[in-house]
């Protein structure tokens, strides 16, 4: 297959109702989590960069600018936190609670491959929202 062939063929696939597109993102809510869905992602990948140049470039690993892409991320995290209406301290609580019904005291790789869903989404259910 020629690259002509694979992007003719790959594009047969791509979502196109650009109207339907429009339409939900007339919610300037969904807006608010596009633009930290995207912030997540971009200061997400600048953490990892600053671990790649150290590991595979020999970089000195900078923790002060780690810790300022961790600020980075909860500046997102707000954004969503108040789009969604929850509240961050729940969320944390939610998130323990599912790890525990996963996993009891201890990470294993069986509990692992072997998760109740139900069980994790009613966890889940219980989160407070505004
Ligand atoms: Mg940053």
């Amino acid at each position: 297959m020629n690259p002509s062939e694979y992007v003719k063929l790959a594009i047969k696939t791509e979502s196109t109702n650009f109207a339907a597109m429009d339409e939900r993102l007339s919610d300037n809510g969904l807006k608010r989590l596009l633009h930290a869905g995207i912030g997540l992602s971009t200061e997400s990948g600048e953490f990892l960069d600053a671990l790649k140049k150290h590991i595979f470039y020999g970089k000195e690993l900078d923790r002060v600018n780690l810790a300022e892409e961790m600020g980075d991320l909860f500046w997102y995290l707000a954004i969503v936190s108040d789009e969604l209406g929850v509240n961050m301290e729940d969320v944390m609580e939610r998130n323990i609670s599912k790890l525990k019904a996963r996993y009891g005291e201890k990470f294993s790789e069986e509990k692992a491959e072997n998760r109740d869903l139900n069980t994790e989404r009613e966890i889940l259910e219980k989160q407070k929202m505004n």
